[in-house]
């Protein structure tokens, strides 16, 4: 579904990836893991569009590569960002109307919108309240099921973990094992190896802007070995 090669992202003068490659099969969920300033975030904005880059990135067999942020999610990439940037004055629906304005289908959205409040009971119950009211948690589900209601060929997800308290980081984890069984094909960024390789199908591990390791969740086990490694660099 999506294949990168020879992706460099810069920022100003700043390398921060520096020629890398990757795939994500259309139905897996492949994680990205890496320490703080590895280039992870660097890589899924050079994804959306948001970084400058070179290299080739292909969705669904063309390049995307030159276009701007709007026609690639056109074309079917969706992201929930780092910090999840919710619309905190908007109401949850509200948010989820937003994440479907590149949509043509309009009479589908309300069926969407209703499908995800069946799918995460707590967003149908606040639906009328402003985003910003919400847990850190809450606010983590609505930023993913915004990202889904462009209905994307692939859902990027940036450390959908960050700041979560254990249970609720677990409960985000399930929501994602959900998805994967969904059908819905995953880049996920994590720091948290060990829930992200337990509903993996393969990993790449980045280290100062390039690939240090990479195969399938099997070989990385419980993500330990991998644990020591990424924050053993903090
Ligand atoms: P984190 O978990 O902290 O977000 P990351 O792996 O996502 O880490 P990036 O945010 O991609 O890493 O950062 C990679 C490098 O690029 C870092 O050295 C960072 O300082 C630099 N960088 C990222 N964004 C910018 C920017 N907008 N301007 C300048 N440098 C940047």
């Amino acid at each position: 579904m999506l294949e990168i090669q020879d992706l460099k992202v810069t920022h100003g003068p700043i390398e921060a990836v520096h020629g890398i490659a990757l795939t994500v099969a259309e139905g897996a969920c492949v994680t990205l893991l890496g320490p703080n300033g590895a280039g992870k975030t660097s890589t899924l904005s050079a994804i959306t569009g948001t970084a400058r880059s070179t290299g080739l990135i292909r969705l669904a067999g063309t390049d995307i590569s030159r276009l701007p942020v709007e026609a690639r999610a056109k074309r079917g990439i969706a992201i929930s960002p780092e910090g999840r940037r919710i619309f905190s004055n908007l109401t949850v629906r509200e948010n989820l109307v937003m994440g479907a304005a590149g949509r043509r289908d309009k009479s589908a959205i309300g069926s969407d919108i209703r499908g995800w409040f069946e799918q995460f009971p707590i967003l149908g119950e606040r639906r009328d309240q402003p985003a910003g009211t919400l847990s850190g948690g809450e606010q983590q589900m609505l930023a993913i099921a915004r990202a889904l209601m462009s209905r994307p060929r692939i859902l990027l997800l940036d450390e959908p973990s960050l700041g979560l308290a254990p249970q609720i980081t677990a409960r985000i984890f399930d929501i994602i094992g959900d998805l994967k069984r969904q059908g819905i094909t995953i880049l996920l960024v994590e720091q948290n190896a060990t829930a992200a390789i337990e509903l993996s199908d393969y990993v790449y591990v980045l280290n100062n802007g390039l690939i240090s390791s990479e195969g399938p969740a099997e070989r990385y086990g419980d993500g330990s070995a991998l644990m020591d490694q990424i924050t053993g660099v903090h």
